[in-house]
Order: structure tokens, then sequence, then C-alpha cells
């Protein structure tokens, strides 16, 4: 920041004017649309921009990628506006409250979330260069905020990797290499999340980041930019169904306003593109939806192309499509979009300001109890969204409950917690905390569930009237660390005691688990409460001093004893309180692994739970010695048959001698059935009853009877096996998709019932029945060692908060 400010001040005197100012194709010494620009060149380009006309182009690094990419935003619009950027904020800001004073449209243009889908960048220099000269008039009553690239890390990864393997001169022939980009695609982020997904869940720093920007300003337009497959025409607004119910009149109407201005100039020019199909509005974590529940009309605008088109190709209909027709495309809609918002700029403001006004949602309050980490770590969630909450510390509540699904009362006597919708944010509220999104229709294009009290794993009412916070007084806890103690005691039941657990291992110091409940001086513990003897660490000279600076870290509460005695269970030296491995973890990587699956789960090592991985890629996994491991995860992907006899048998020899896989998703494909682990996939006797032939023209619909899309259903837990450590008799899970395996012999720690229907979101009727009485999560005992079968996916997308234990007792807790 302090360059630009620095900057700013030595180039006020040397602005050149409009005409002078260099395009990107003089500026970068190529034609745009003949290379792909590199990220740094990019923000070369901005800042020579915001250099050169200083009173038009403001630039803001907000932040840096996992690579260390700065992430900017340029400000566009007229001097007068720029001068008076902080007072137009603000002004706009208090329409959430109804009272600004502002006329000025707000107009925020995101590119390149998907790193592969590259045009958009480039698209932005030059809509960026054409509103600084030709287009200048529509600043006068706009600001227009810009984001050239969103996902800087994949793109360049995307663009390095082009850069590489190109023909010279570029080959149209899509078999050609430089048409296929491979597993390591440049789609996601570092961490191989899709972050047009984390827009609610905020799971990525690329995120956090943005949305820090975001809330500053909560623009009337949003749009994102994106690629679709290279044969498709162009798509934009007005975006197809499912809406969610919340999405206002006027945002609806909006986007057709939006949308025949592009028409206009794509019927001018003969560019074919479609609306109202495909790209549906209802999950909330996308770049179009987040920003219109938060009052946005938000977009999602898609050229054909993405990884595949490379800087030419030739597509299904034997046109060549290239890398500047795809900027002209982008370019055409992003400056029509200013277009429209300058021409509607009082329209926007007062629509804003309605859309903060008078929310009659059903539900007026979310009112929630549960554990403190789990509490906590929501509240973290709401902080990152400027949602308000308030505590509440005693009562009882009426309403719809979470955990049966009907009306009924939760009771508060510590550890309470409010959410209402009477605030600014409470579209995003309701949209993020009810127990059931209402579908205008039930074909969509992700999740159709996602409600917080159950990925946080809390009770929940949702209230038909206003319930006020009280004025509770937080206590903080004491640590009670002194060389006098015989052990020390802790909970296991959140995340964070699983990275407190994770920062002992790391830092040499040994745990046991209680496989038991047991009581001690007077207090009960349930299994998997951690034990830290002193006796266990005698030869770490700074046991005390360490174990004291992780649990402030933590602000763990940890329960010292005088005593091995135990009243009840079993005492601390039993041979049945085991030691807690630290194991040594591997995780497979390309090859069968989908990138997404195996990026949530480096990701949880990494920054969630801070524990070392090793990665092992699959075409050289054959010649690395599984011995030097203790654990092997399988990320979900399309496995089939992809361990031949030979490594089918390396692996169970592996697990026979104590080895322990961790099988997801698709990847129990590659052990079940014949190949000589436990698990059987769910056999379906074909219903006969009717046998009536479909039409042709229903055959969607038919589909989707099989189909569950992301919804939320109420399991049985066994908490008495270690995989279920820390869990109560129920677990809300969220079922991806309708693959049912069979019951495990023994070893079943979370499975479905008979009664299968959902409690929030779709599941088809086909699909219903094919995943009763199905296993969920299970261990099976294989010689010394285990596989556990997760045939749901609690790190999905890293927002499932109350399935990540059951991830860290398959690490620490299962043996
Ligand atoms: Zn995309």
């Amino acid at each position: 920041m302090t360059r630009f400010l620095f900057s700013l001040i030595l180039l006020v005197s040397i602005s050149v004017s409009a005409q002078q100012l260099k395009s990107p194709s003089e500026f970068l010494g190529y034609e745009l649309g003949t290379q792909f620009t590199r990220h740094h060149e990019v923000v070369d380009y901005y800042e020579y921009l915001a250099e050169s006309a200083p009173d038009r182009v403001q630039l803001t690094i907000y932040g840096k990628t996992n690579e260390r990419r700065p992430l900017i935003l340029a400000y566009v619009s007229s001097a007068e506006n720029l001068a008076n950027l902080e007072t137009i904020r603000k002004e706009h800001l208090k329409d959430t409250e109804g009272t600004g004073n502002t006329s000025k449209a707000i107009v925020w243009l995101s590119y390149n979330v998907h790193g592969n889908e590259s045009v958009s960048t480039e698209a932005s220099m030059k809509t960026i260069y054409e509103l600084l000269t030709k287009k200048s008039s529509y600043l006068e009553n706009t600001v227009v905020i810009m984001d050239p690239c969103i996902n800087p890390d994949g793109r360049d990864r995307y663009s390095n990797w082009y850069n590489q393997y190109k023909n010279t001169p570029y080959q149209v022939d899509p078999n050609s290499k430089e048409h296929n980009e491979g597993w390591w695609s440049g789609r996601s982020n570092h961490y191989m999340f899709d972050l047009n997904r984390d827009w609610a869940w905020l799971t990525q720093v690329e995120s956090q980041q943005r949305l820090k920007m975001f809330n500053q300003w909560l623009p009337h337009i949003h749009v994102d930019f994106h690629e679709q497959g290279m044969n498709n025409p162009y798509y934009f607004a007005p975006a197809a169904e499912p809406y969610h119910e919340v999405i206002t009149d006027f945002q609806r109407d909006f986007q057709v306003t939006l949308g025949r201005n592009h028409a206009k100039y794509f019927d001018a020019n003969g560019w074919f593109y479609f609306t109202k199909e495909v790209f549906d509005l209802l999950y909330p974590s996308y770049g179009d939806t987040y920003p219109i529940y938060n009052g946005s009309i938000g977009m999602t605008y898609e050229q054909g192309g993405s990884g595949r088109a490379g800087l030419g190709v030739i597509t299904a209909i034997g046109d060549t499509l290239t890398l500047k027709d795809r900027i002209a495309h982008h370019f055409t809609t992003g400056l029509s979009t200013v277009e429209v918002s300058s021409q509607n700029a009082q329209k926007l403001n007062e629509e804003f300001r309605k859309f903060h006004q008078n929310k009659e949602f059903k539900y007026q309050s979310y009112v929630l109890k549960g554990d403190r980490d789990k509490l906590d770590a929501l509240k973290s969630l709401l902080d990152k969204h400027n949602i308000a909450y308030g505590n509440l510390s005693s009562g009882s509540y009426r309403g719809h409950s979470y955990k049966t699904g009907e009306n009924g009362s939760l009771s508060i006597n510590k550890n309470g917690m409010v959410v209402s919708t009477d605030q600014p944010k409470g579209t995003l509220v309701k949209v993020l905390f009810e127990p059931n999104a209402k579908l205008s229709d039930s074909l969509t294009y992700d999740i159709t569930a996602w409600s917080l009290p159950y990925a946080y794993g809390l009770d929940a009412v949702a209230s038909t009237s206003s319930v006020s916070a009280q004025n509770v007084q937080e206590t903080t806890t004491s640590y009670n660390i002194n060389n006098g103690s015989y052990a020390y005691l802790t909970d296991w039941n959140s995340m964070d005691d699983a990275r407190f657990l994770a920062a002992l291992l790391n830092e040499g110091i040994r745990v046991r688990k209680a496989d038991h409940p047991f009581s001690i001086e007077g207090k009960s513990f349930e299994r998997g409460t951690l034990i830290i003897t002193k006796g266990d660490n005698e030869n770490k000279d700074d046991f005390t001093q360490t174990l004291q600076t992780i649990t402030a870290k933590f602000e763990k509460e940890i329960i010292p004893t005088s005593t091995g005695f135990v009243d009840t269970g079993k005492d601390f030296g039993s041979s049945a309180i085991q030691m807690v491995t630290k194991p040594k973890v591997a995780v497979l990587s390309g090859g069968p692994t989908s990138t997404l699956r195996f990026g949530e789960i480096w990701h949880f090592f990494e920054q969630q739970l801070h524990y070392p991985l090793t990665v092992i890629d699959d075409e050289y996994a054959n010649r690395v010695d599984l011995n030097e491991y203790n654990i092997l995860v399988l990320p979900d992907g399309r496995y089939g048959n992809h361990f031949n006899e030979d490594q089918l048998s390396k692996l169970k020899d592996w697990v026979r001698q104590g080895g322990k896989i961790i099988a997801m998703g698709g990847s129990i494909d590659a052990l079940d059935g014949e190949k000589g682990f436990g698990i059987e996939k769910k056999k379906m006797v074909k219903d006969t009853s009717d046998n009536t032939p479909q039409p042709y023209k229903d055959w969607e619909r038919e589909r989707i009877k099989g189909a569950i899309t992301g919804a939320i259903f109420k399991t049985k837990v066994d908490n008495s096996n270690p995989l279920a450590y820390g869990y109560g008799s129920d677990y809300f899970s969220l079922k991806l998709g309708s693959s049912a395996y069979a019951y495990l012999n023994n070893g079943n720690a979370v499975y479905l019932g008979q009664n299968t229907e959902p409690f929030s979101g779709f599941a088809g009727t086909e699909a219903q029945k094919r995943i009763s009485e199905t296993l969920v999560f299970g261990v099976e005992s294989y010689g010394r060692g285990q596989v556990i079968y997760m045939v749901d996916n609690p790190l999905f997308r890293g927002f499932w908060e109350n399935g990540k234990l059951f991830f860290a007792n398959a690490l620490f807790m299962v043996d």
C-alpha cells in the first residue's frame, strides 16, 4: 500500500491525459489475445494505469495468495468520484439502514475465479482501458471496482503450463497436449479448492481477504466472469431456476434488463448466447448468489473455452474459437453491465435501500446451544460475514426444532446464542440458518442443503418471534499445570480438541486416550478423553512448560489429577489405557483421485489440523514402501478396479501388519466386493410394480428420482466406536450422492436406519430407498490393522465443521 501512496504523490503532477494511456497491447508488447499474460504482468499493467491516471484509478493490494501472489482491486471512476470515494462508500453503506444519500451506482467485476478459465483476466485489461478512454462517460455516476484475478495461483498454474506445452504457432487440433491439462488443472486455488464454492464458508485465504473488501462496499452489481465447455455458446443473465425464494422481484427483473442489453450487442455481431438455463441461484456460496443475498444483482457470465481452448481450438461444429473471440465477448458483457448500471443508478440505489428494509421472514430468530468450541467456531464464521449475534445463558425457547424436524423447545442453562434476521445481513442469516431452503424447482446445479446448525453440530430452534440476547459474562478458564500433578485430563469433542492433540504430538508430548468412560476425584469423563501423564513424559525436560504453552494457545481447559487411581473405570496405568500413536500419514494424489477431494484433505492437514502429511502421487505410488507410514488416505475419486491384484495384495499385507487405510467415497469401490475387504455395495431389488414406459420428454425428471444432490440426513451413531468418540447418539450428515454400502459385520460407527427422508434438501424417491439401512462411517478390523470407510465426506468444501472430528478420530483414536 505504501508503495502506491508514494507513487500517487510522485505522479499527480505528471498524470497523462486519456489519449496517452497505453492500451494493454501497447503496454504488454504483444497484441492482447495472442499470448496468455502472466499474473505479475497483469499487476504491472494495473499499476501502470494507477500511476498514469491516479485521479481515475486507485489500486489496493488486499492480500496475498498461498503462493504469495498479490490480490488487487482497482477502483475506477471519474476524478470527482474518486476524490470522494470514501464518502460515497459510507453513504452507500448507510443504505443498509435506509439512511444513505448517494446516487452513484457501484459495480464490482470479478475475473478469473477459476484459474484455467483464463480469458477473464485478459478481458479485464481491455475493459478497464475502455472505461478510462472511450467509455469514460459511464463513470460519471458509477464506481467500478475491478478484481482482475481472484485466483492468481490457479491462473498462473494454467498459463505457465500452457506456455510450456503449446505448439508454435498454436495448434487448433483439440487432441494436442496444449488442450489437455490433466489432473493438476488450474481451475482451483493452491489447495485445490473451488473458490466459486467458498464465498459463504470462507475456508480459503483468497475468499477471506476478498470478503473483507466486499463487505466494505456491498455493490449494487456483482459479475463473476467464468468459462464453460468450449463448445458452448456464451451464457449471461437472467439465470436459470431454481431461484431461492428470498430473491426479490427487482433482482429478478434487473437481470433481464441487463441480459437484454447484452443480447443487443451479441445480436449485432451475430454471436450465439443462451440465458435462463443451467446456472441456477440457490447454493449460497457462489459469486452470484452470495452477493444476491447481500442485496446485489449477482450474476455469472460464461464464455465457452476453459482450460481446453488455449489460444485457438477447433470446436465440435468445426469453427475456430480463439482467445481473441473469447476476450471480445467478456469485454462486451462487462461494458454493457457498466452501461446499464450507469443508466439505472438512481433505481439501483432505491432498490438496494428497499432490499434492506421490511424483512418479513417466517423465522425471526435462530436460537442455538452446544459445546463452547462449536459455538466459537460458528461465531468466528459469523464475524467474517459481519453477521451480528448475541449470547444466551438461560431460558426455554420454542420453535422449529432442528433435532426432530418438528415444533419443539430448546432449554438453555449455559452456552447459548441467538442470531436474528432483523439486521442488515438478515437475508443472509435466513439463507444460511433456515432449516430447509425452499426451492422453486428441484433440478439444481449443486447441493440443496447447508443449514449452519447442522453443519456446526449445534442444537437449535428457529423461532417465529424475536428473541433478545442476554448480557452474559464470559467466564475464562484457568489452567492448573504444576509439577505436582500425576496426570492432566481433557475432553475430546471438537476440532479444537483435535488441533490441541496434534500440537501436543508435534511437540513430542506423549498422550493416552480413554477407551472407556471413567471417573476420578469426583469428576466423570467420556470415551476419547486425553490423558497426559507425568510418567509418560519424564524424559521430556520442558514437559510442564510446553504443556502450559500449548494449553494457553488453544485456551484449553485441562484438569489435573493427583493420582492415577480411578473411582470407576480403568486406572491410568492399566494396559487398557492406550497411548495415542503419532501417525505418519500418506495421502494418495493424482491418478484416480479427484483434485477437489484430494485438496480438501491436503488443506485439512496443513491449514486446519496443522499436522504433517506426505503426498504420494499415483504415478510412483507403486515404488513407495508403505511400511514407512501408519496411515494411507485414499481420497474420493473414480477408482473402479484401479488397483491390480498385485497392488491389492500389497495393501492387504500392509493392513494385516497394522496399517490403516482411510477410504473415502469412490475409493471404497477399489476395495469392495471380490477384492478381499469386507465392504459390499448395497444390492437393489428392482421395483417391478409399475412397468409403464416413461415418455422421453420426462427423462430428466425421472433421472433425478435416483439422485441426491447434497441433502442432510439424520444418522445413528455408535459412540462407543473409536471412530465416533466425542459425538452424541445421532449425527446430521451431508450426503452428496446415492452410493450405498451395506452395514459391516461389525464396526458400524455411523449409519442410516430405515427412515431416510432428508431433514433438509432434495433426495429423489429411488435414492431414498437405496440408502436405507446403509453405512455412513465404519471401521473394519483386518489383521492387526483397520480399514476406515467414509461413504459421506466430512471434509466436503471444508465447511461441515461437525464432521471433521470423525476424520480426526480416524487418525488418532481408531487403533
Ligand atoms: Zn468457472
